[in-house]
């Protein structure tokens, strides 16, 4: 139903240009998510967050946060750099075949906010080659680095087939900039609601704080009766839910 109402809102938008225009103005988060476009968190009743992983794979960091997601019983989106995919395949076959989900963060990290339309659209590409021939799985979803957005960049990766994931905006831990593992894991632990994306790496040199944190972060998921799904299965709940029906 949620999906079902962003297609519906989109074709009313054209229509009639419901959207507010102040937004339509700025084309700020709520426009996109309004239209289906791109996603910060996901409406839901249900005790699930999306735990999402940028900047892999990484050989070292990448199986032992794996391991914990397996120890777990949770999943996770991937959001992998098509280049480091290409140099880690096992890496990311390894992910996939654990039930995680993969998603393109471009090929190269690439700035987007400097990319003409037709590199973003390579950038793209690229990446998710890079995926498709190691995994076979379908890539339909695309973070951009350093969460930089804007209308180009959201239309050309959504006429590419993509929805754009960010991540809820009390859910950043800033765990690339090297804090410690409890800060880490306070940061996302103090914000947690229902349908939130969190952002983590498991690509970057502080990655180690990150395998710490999470081994704070997914007990303490579980004591509060949370569980870590796939970006799928988050937007699925949405549907599941029918938030705005109520
Ligand atoms: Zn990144």
């Amino acid at each position: 139903m949620y999906r079902m109402l962003c297609a519906l809102s989109a074709a009313i938008s054209v229509l009639t240009a419901c959207i507010p225009a102040d937004a339509a103005k700025t084309k700020d988060r709520f426009y996109f998510e309004r239209l289906g476009y791109a996603h910060w968190q996901v409406p839901t009743y249900r005790k699930i967050v999306a735990l999402t992983f940028d900047d892999g794979p990484d050989l070292k960091y990448t199986p032992q946060i794996l391991q914990l997601l397996t120890n777990y019983g949770d999943r996770a989106t991937f959001f992998l750099i098509g280049k480091k995919a290409e140099q880690y395949p096992d890496v990311v076959r390894q992910t996939a075949l654990l039930g995680n989900e993969l998603g393109n963060h471009t090929f190269s990290h690439a700035n987007i906010a400097h990319l003409s339309t037709a590199d973003l659209t390579k950038e793209l590409d690229e990446g998710k080659s890079a995926i498709e021939r190691i995994t076979g799985q379908r890539c339909v979803y695309f973070r951009p680095p350093r969460g930089y957005y804007d209308e180009p960049s959201v239309l050309t990766a959504y006429r590419r087939g993509y929805s754009v994931i960010m991540w809820s905006w009390d859910e950043d831990s800033r765990d690339w900039a090297g804090p410690s593992a409890a800060t880490i894991a306070h940061s996302v632990l103090n914000h947690l609601h229902p349908g939130d994306i969190i952002l983590l790496h498991d690509g970057t040199a502080n990655s180690k704080q990150t395998v710490a944190a999470l081994r704070i972060i997914l007990p303490e998921l579980h004591r509060r009766g949370y569980q870590s799904v796939t970006v799928t299965d988050l937007l699925r709940s949405a549907d599941e839910t029918d938030f705005y029906a109520k």
